[in-house]
């Protein structure tokens, strides 16, 4: 497997001149909205913040800001308007934002009026998944810099995101920027011992991150339903306990593979449910006593302080996904006293990285979001980067970077021809 490489090979934003520029930033304003449209969780707008009040106080002479909004599939869909998104943005900003009516084939206000403008929902035309050059082109045409700071749409080809970057001189935000230096580090360099935590649903979803952590981390501590099918590939029964059927087979391959290293580490108690529900009659059992019509929901007591116990000496720490149902209170104390425990590893000094995605919502919901040394803005697109696989997003700013460095050069060698024909001359 290639080496992720910790050097970024692409321009940020101090590389640029942004004086009297007019800056376009890709965010990822994609964040839940309860039934009145009020921002129920506000992480990803706040994260942006960094980038777009230091382009404001370097003196950008608009600030054009473009992200998606659910899922409208290329049609406008009015819940997924991000009006509500825009006053939420003034209020942290402590700013005046105007929300533009489209996001293309419109006149954007003057300047002097309006120094931040809101785009609407990108996803309202279906040129934009499709990753269509010419609606890249439209965008850029608002534009002298482009900036993508949303990490958590840079696994995806979108013409927000890839194309765009054929058209302006582009570079990433500061949130992107602070992403990928923290977990290409933990890919490339980590200071060990580096322990990998991994639950959730599914094994079939992650074999290739299992893979790539295999060949990176000293242990990986196995949790939430992902646990039962590895107990399936051992041969053991696990009631009614979610199991991943097509994941056994590889389970299986993982825990060979591993048999004489011993990186894969599963639970060794669980806590058993006798349906899915948080009214549910419980009991905490090891494997082999799980018994018919009963699902595992947590990991046990005794595998908390067992993975506590291994965690203790990790320099590095990975996590992704939920140890069990920590949406229920009843199932949630294996993911919980496992985020308590490494945040206070992260006050020793210790990385910590979350992932993302539940394992975000999980830490979020305990309190404790702040308490990590990063946590992943990018559920979809940090798993992508864990799995090895490059993402689209960052590429695209690769190549516009060797581009304008291969123009440069260029540039520095037609100047260096003119100056020996001069000499020549004289
Ligand atoms: P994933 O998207 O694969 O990270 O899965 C996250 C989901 O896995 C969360 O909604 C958890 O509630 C769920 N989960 C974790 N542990 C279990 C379990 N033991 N049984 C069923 N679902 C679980």
């Amino acid at each position: 497997m290639a080496e992720q490489k910790l050097a970024l090979k692409f321009l940020t934003l101090k590389d640029f001149d942004i004086k009297n520029k007019k800056v376009l930033v890709r965010v990822d304003f994609n964040v839940p909205l309860d039934e009145d449209l009020n921002v129920t969780n506000d992480k990803r707008i706040k994260e942006s913040l960094s980038t777009i009040n230091y382009l404001l106080e370097q003196g950008a002479k608009q600030v054009i800001l473009m992200s998606h909004l659910g899922r409208p599939d290329g049609r406008i869909v009015e819940k997924y308007r991000l009006t509500s998104v825009c006053k939420h943005l003034e209020k942290v900003l402590y700013q005046k934002v105007t929300m533009a009516e489209d996001c293309v084939d419109i006149k954007l206000p003057e300047p002097k009026n309006s120094k931040v403008v809101l785009l609407e929902n990108l996803r309202f035309h279906p040129e934009e998944e499709k990753n269509d050059e010419a609606f890249a082109k439209k965008l850029a045409s608002y534009a002298d810099i482009y900036v993508n700071d949303g990490f958590g749409v840079s696994h995806r080809a979108h013409a927000s995101v890839h194309a765009i970057t054929k058209f302006l001189p582009s570079c990433a935000g500061f949130l992107v920027e602070k992403e990928l230096t923290v977990m290409g580090k933990a890919m490339s360099d980590p200071d060990k011992p580096f322990v990998a935590i991994l639950g959730g649903a599914k094994v079939s979803d992650k074999i290739k991150l299992i893979d790539n952590l295999l060949a990176r981390c000293d242990k990986i501590l196995i949790g939430g339903a992902m646990a039962y099918t590895f107990y399936r590939a051992q041969g053991f029964s696990t009631g009614t306990s979610k199991v991943d059927e097509d994941g056994i087979g590889v389970a299986n391959q993982l825990l060979q593979k591993t048999e004489k290293s011993g990186k894969i580490i599963l639970p060794i108690d669980n806590v058993v449910a006798d349906k899915f529900s948080e009214n549910a009659n419980t009991k905490t059992v090891v494997i082999k006593d799980i018994g018919s019509g009963w699902m595992g929901m947590d990991i046990g007591p005794l595998t908390i302080n067992k993975y506590k116990e291994i965690l203790k000496t990790a320099k590095t720490v990975l996590w992704n996904g939920p140890l069990g149902v920590f949406e229920m209170k009843k199932f949630s104390r294996g993911t919980e006293e496992i985020a308590k425990y490494l945040a206070q590893m992260t006050l020793k000094g210790v990385t910590t990285i979350i992932g993302g995605g539940d394992s975000a919502a999980a830490v979020e919901k305990f309190g404790l979001a702040s308490k990590f040394t990063h946590v992943s803005t990018g559920g979809g697109a940090s798993l992508e980067f864990f799995e090895g696989k490059e993402l689209p997003g960052i590429k695209a700013l690769e190549n516009n970077c060797s581009k304008s460095i291969k123009k440069k050069k260029l540039k520095k060698q037609e100047k260096k021809e003119i100056l020996l024909k001069r000499k020549k001359k004289n």
